[in-house]
Order: structure tokens, then sequence, then C-alpha cells
């Protein structure tokens, strides 16, 4: 069973994915993808429509699925 995980827009303008259940008002935390960002308690709309989502903790997300990748039987 993979750990849950949370994203968030970080102060570096992406949105990352984060290990836990969901955010418990730390100010900085590293993401999945290795990277220490600062979190602000309270984003605006602005910086979720705004921050991409960020590719590299999508690729450890999806790794980390259970079940063969799509593509494996071709
Ligand atoms: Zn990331």
């Amino acid at each position: 069973m993979p750990d849950r995980h949370f994203w968030r827009p970080g102060g570096d303008a992406v949105r990352h994915a984060f290990r836990g259940r969901r955010w418990c008002g730390q100010v900085s935390e590293t993401s999945v993808c290795g990277t220490g960002v600062r979190l602000t308690a309270d984003p605006s709309e602005e910086d979720w429509v705004i921050a991409p989502t960020c590719t590299d903790c999508n690729a450890v997300l999806r790794a980390e699925l259970p079940g063969p990748e799509p593509g494996l039987f071709g």
C-alpha cells in the first residue's frame, strides 16, 4: 500500500506532492521529488491555479502505484 500523499503549492510556485495525509502546519517540507520547499499556511487561489503540477513528484508517485505500468504487455 503506497503512503498517502497530498499536493500543495510550494514557495517555488510549483505544486509538489508531500508524504502524509494532509498538511499539518509545517512551514517547510521535503517534497516527494526531494525538493525542500517553503509552505504557506494559506496559499492563494492564484497559487493553486498557476502552480504547475511537479512532473517529478508525479513520476515518483506513478512509479509507486501497484500493478504493472501500461505498455509492459505491448
Ligand atoms: Zn516535486
